[in-house]
C-alpha cells in the first residue's frame, strides 16, 4: 500500500518530467532540470496516460543524468503528536563520490537505539527489495551490484518511529538525548537513516559517548514534507516552510542534519538580517529572553558573515528546549531551557553567549563539518572563541566577565585534541575542547595578529565549506597564512604534533 505511494510518486515524477519536456519542446533551451514544484504530491492514482498528448512530430529529449555532487534526501513524514509516532517514507539518491567501488552502504539509524524505536517496514535499492542488517545505529545494505565511482543509487525506506521520552540522563541510552518527546515538545533530531561519510576506504560512524556528539555528516540536499494530525502544533525546522498541497515542505541545500521541533505551546518571534530569516521559538512567559535569543542570533549572523564568509542557509531557528542542553543542527539550534529562567536582562549571562556560540556552529559544524567524536575541538574551540568575538564587537565592557564566567572551574592541565571518549567527565570535555581551545586561539591571535588571524579563519571556512574539515586542514591553512613561529603554542596545547 505505502510502497504503492512511493511507486506512484516515482511515476508522477516521471510523468511530470515527461510532461515538462513535452510541453517545452518548442522552447529553444528546454534543458533546465524540472522544477520540483512541477512534481505532484503523492497520489494513489497515477495520472492516466490518456491525458498526455504527444504530437507525432515532437522529438522527446531523453533527460540526461545530472551529475550529483551531493546525496538528495526526500522525506514524507506524518507526526501523530498525541501518540508520539511518526510514519516516514524516505528516498535517498546517493552518488558515490568516494573514488572507490562500493560493495555496501552504511546508514546511521539513531532511533534504533531505543527498543521498538525504529520499525522498518520496507527497504528498496533501485526499486528492488534489499537485504540488510540492522544492529544498534548501523544499517548495512550489501549491494548486489557494486556501485562504481560517480554512479548513483536510489534507496527507498518506509518506517515508523516510536518516539522515546527524552529524559535527561536516561540510563537506557548512553547520553541524555534530545531526540524524542518531552512534556511540551517533540524533537526530531537525527531521526532518519542517512548514509555516513566514506573516508580512506572506511565508513565513518563512531559510537556515541556519555556526552558530546559522535556523528559525522556529509553535506546533502533535503526536501522534507511534513504534516501532523494536531492543528495546534507549531513546527520549527531547518528551513523556511512552504506549502505543498496538504504537506508543509522544507528545502535545505547542502545541510548536515535536518531537524524538526514541534509543540502546541510554541510562540515565535522573527526578524530578518541580510536576507536570512531568523526565528526564536519560545514558551509563553519567556518573551524577554526569547527576544534576546532572537537579537543575539541576528547580530551574530551579521558579525560572523563578515568574519567567516556568508551564512550557509536561508533561515536560522533558535528553539527553547524543554530540557537543559544547547545543541546545534542545520539552520536550527536548541537553547537550554534553564538559561531562559536565569536571564537577567543584561548581556552578561549564559543565554547571550550560548546563543552566540550556537549561531557560530552554522559555520563550524554546519558549513565546515568535522568528526565530532575524534576531533570535537575543531568546531567547539572555534565556536567558544566566537563568543569572545561576539562580546568584543557588541559588549566590549563584558570581555573580562565573559572569560571569568565562561572558563569557570577550568584547569589547563589537558590537551585540546582529545577524543570525546578520552574525557572522564563532561566538565573535563568542555575544559579540553572548548576552553583550552579558546585559550589557544587567544594566544595564537596575539602571536600572528588580527589581520592574519581573521584571514586564516575565513580561508579555513572557504576551503572546507560543504566538506569535512580536519585538524591537519586547520594547521595547513594556518601555515599558508603566516610564517610566524607558533610551534611552542602547539606543543603547549596539542598532544599531536602540528
Ligand atoms: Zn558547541
Amino acid at each position: 500500500m505505502k510502497r504503492n505511494i512511493l511507486l506512484s510518486r516515482n511515476i508522477s515524477k516521471f510523468i511530470g518530467v515527461f510532461l515538462l519536456f513535452t510541453l517545452t519542446s518548442c522552447s529553444p533551451t528546454p534543458a533546465s532540470p524540472a522544477p520540483t514544484e512541477a512534481i505532484q504530491p503523492p497520489s494513489e492514482t497515477p495520472l492516466p496516460a490518456t491525458e498526455i498528448t504527444i504530437p507525432t512530430e515532437t522529438i522527446i529529449p531523453t533527460p540526461s543524468p545530472i551529475p550529483m555532487e551531493r546525496a538528495q534526501y526526500t522525506l514524507f513524514a506524518i507526526l501523530d503528536y498525541a501518540a508520539k509516532k511518526v510514519e516516514v517514507e524516505e528516498s535517498i539518491l546517493y552518488p558515490n563520490k568516494s573514488g572507490e567501488t562500493l560493495n555496501d552502504l552504511l546508514l546511521a539509524v539513531e532511533p534504533n537505539y531505543w527498543p521498538s524505536g525504529f520499525v522498518l517496514h520496507e527497504i528498496f535499492v533501485d526499486e528492488v527489495p534489499a537485504n540488510y542488517t540492522l544492529e544498534g545505529q548501523r544499517l548495512i545494505i550489501p549491494l548486489t551490484t557494486p556501485l562504481t565511482p560517480n554512479q548513483s543509487i536510489e534507496i527507498n525506506l518506509r518506517y515508523t518511529l516510536n518516539l522515546p521520552f527524552a529524559e535527561q540522563g536516561d540510563p537506557s541510552v548512553i547520553r541524555a538525548r534530545i531526540y524524542g518527546y518531552t512534556n511540551r515538545q517533540v524533537n526530531l533530531t537525527n531521526w532518519y537513516p542517512f548514509v555516513v561519510p566514506r573516508q580512506n576506504g572506511e565508513w565513518i560512524l563512531p559510537e556515541p559517548w556519555y556526552f558530546g556528539e559522535h556523528l559525522v555528516y556529509d553535506a546533502a540536499d533535503y526536501e522534507v514534507n511534513f504534516k501532523t494530525n494536531d492543528p495546534a502544533v507549531v513546527v520549527a525546522a531547518s528551513a523556511n516552510a512552504e506549502s505543498n498541497a496538504e504537506w508543509t515542505r522544507y528545502k535545505l541545500e547542502a545541510g548536515r542534519a535536518f531537524v524538526l521541533s514541534a509543540s502546541p505551546e510554541f510562540k515565535v518571534f522573527s526578524t530578518e538580517v541580510g536576507g536570512i530569516r531568523v526565528y526564536s521559538y519560545y514558551y509563553p512567559l519567556f518573551e524577554i529572553p526569547a527576544e534576546e535569543v532572537l537579537n543575539v542570533t541576528a547580530k551574530a549572523i551579521e558579525l560572523y558573515s563578515q568574519l567567516y564568509g556568508p551564512y550557509p542557509h536561508k533561515s536560522l531557528s533558535a528553539v527553547q528546549g524543554d530540557f537543559n542542553d544547547g545543541m546545534e543542527y542545520s539552520a536550527l539550534y536548541f537553547q537550554s531551557h534553564g538559561f531562559y529562567n536565569t536571564y537577567d536582562g543584561t548581556a552578561q549571562n549564559y543565554l547571550t553567549f550560548v546563543s552566540a556560540h550556537e549561531t557560530a556552529h552554522q559555520w563550524f559544524f554546519e558549513s565546515v563539518a568535522n568528526n565530532q567524536a575524534d576531533e570535537p575541538w575543531l568546531d567547539e574551540m572555534l565556536c567558544t572563541y566566537s563568543e569572545r568575538i561576539y562580546y568584543e564587537n557588541y559588549h566590549p565592557e563584558a570581555i573580562n566577565w565573559w572569560w571569568a564566567a565562561r572558563m569557570f572551574d577550568y584547569t589547563p592541565n589537558t590537551w585540546v585534541d582529545l577524543l570525546v571518549s578520552e574525557n572522564p567527565t563532561e566538565r573535563a570535555y568542555w575544559g579540553s575542547s572548548y576552553f583550552h581551545g579558546a585559550y589557544f586561539l587567544e594566544e595564537l591571535r596575539a602571536r600572528i595578529g588580527d589581520e592574519v588571524f581573521f584571514a586564516f579563519l575565513k580561508d579555513y571556512r572557504t576551503q572546507n565549506a560543504q566538506k569535512i574539515g580536519t585538524g591537519d586542514d586547520f594547521f595547513r591553512i594556518l601555515r599558508e597564512h603566516t610564517k610566524v613561529d607558533f610551534s611552542d603554542l602547539t606543543i603547549k596545547y596539542f598532544r599531536a604534533p602540528h
